[in-house]
């Protein structure tokens, strides 16, 4: 199998290139289109994505950047210690040193991460599994991966809960309303809705296709993430494998282009991480079920690979709170 990354290559050029020039004028930048009242915002590149913090304008510029250090280095703290691709990060040094009890070694502020993946591991009877990076790593996608231990599938939403706790001790009791998206992992600070769009995973092979094929409102707490195989593939016989592979088998997941989850503040962004890699995995059926017995407050979409006749299969509590959904939207439970 030939490990080809061409697509994502591409992605990693444009993201860079985009990088390079966020990096010449990281600054702070507010909209001004409208007037002045338009929401401030920052992008900047880390964990190997992009990060945005966007705030409705209650908070001058001088304490948005304040804002955007904290959170800033929230997402680096995390990194620092979470990078598979770091041999210097605490978990790259626990792995090298033939760690067995992660969640005991690892540093206090990070142990949350740890424990919810191992939980998520048991729950789902290994469908998810932070084992899986070994497999990866054989099938040449993990190349550069300094750890046998992988929180890739959940230490983003991980990073973004810490930097929303940050805001929100910043803000104190004042009114605030920001939205914090690492890499697709989003998450609604403080007080009012911010629409989202669910990204249409078939325009990366069409690109006359729409961008994103529904829309959904996040309220205050709410976090969004998405699971998808457009993104980072290897390419056998024509077809393209996904990054995801199911944590009991080793198998390349197939069937599913993209997975949506919203979690309520209770579940924060990191659940909503691990469970768009959970639910990817499970499927529809599964995945449902998997929900409703331990993550109830869940909301989930999956979008199969099927870009002849786009559909979205959707858990009953997310069909009815789709707007503009371009597709036929089925109910599952
Ligand atoms: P995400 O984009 O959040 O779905 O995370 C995908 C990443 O999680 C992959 O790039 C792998 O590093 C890792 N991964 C792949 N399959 C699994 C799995 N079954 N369980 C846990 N992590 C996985
Ligand atoms: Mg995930």
């Amino acid at each position: 199998m030939r490990p080809v990354f061409k697509k994502a290559a591409i992605y990693a050029a444009v993201i860079s290139a985009a990088i390079a020039a966020e990096i010449a004028i990281v600054r702070l930048c507010s909209d001004r289109e409208d007037g002045g009242d338009g929401p401030q915002v920052v992008r900047w590149p880390v964990m190997g994505t992009v990060a945005q913090m966007t705030s409705r304008k209650h908070v001058d510029e001088l304490e948005f950047g304040e804002l955007f250090m904290r959170v800033q280095a929230s997402y680096s703290r995390v990194e620092q210690l979470l990078s598979a691709w770091n041999p210097e990060s605490e978990l790259s040094r626990l792995s090298a040193a033939g760690c067995t009890n992660w969640t005991e070694a690892a540093s206090p502020e990070v142990r949350p991460c740890y424990e919810a993946a191992l939980r998520l591991a048991e729950e789902s009877d290994g469908a998810f599994n932070p084992r899986v990076g070994e497999k990866l790593r054989a099938l040449g996608m993990g190349r550069g991966r300094y750890s046998r231990f992988d929180l890739g599938a959940i230490a983003k939403g991980f990073a973004v809960d810490m930097a929303a706790e940050e805001v929100e001790r910043a803000m104190g009791g004042r009114y605030f309303s920001f939205l914090l998206d690492l890499g697709g992992n989003l998450r609604a600070v403080g007080a009012g809705e911010w629409r989202t769009g669910v990204r249409n995973p078939f325009r990366g092979v069409d690109a006359s296709q729409p961008e994103i094929c529904a829309v959904i409102t996040l309220v205050g707490g709410e976090s969004v993430a998405t699971s998808g195989n457009y993104e980072r593939f290897v390419e056998k016989d024509g077809k393209r494998l996904s990054h995801i592979l199911d944590g009991r088998t080793g198998e390349h997941v197939s069937g599913i282009a993209g997975v949506t989850v919203v979690t309520p503040r209770e579940y924060g962004a990191m659940l909503a991480d691990g469970l768009s890699t959970t639910l990817f995995v499970l499927g529809p059926e599964a995945g449902a079920a998997f929900l409703k017995r331990f993550y109830p407050l869940a909301r989930a979409l999956w979008i199969p690979d099927e870009p002849a006749s786009p559909r979205i299969i959707a858990t009953s509590n997310m069909a009815g709170w789709l707007e503009r959904a371009d597709w036929p939207v089925s109910s599952l439970r």
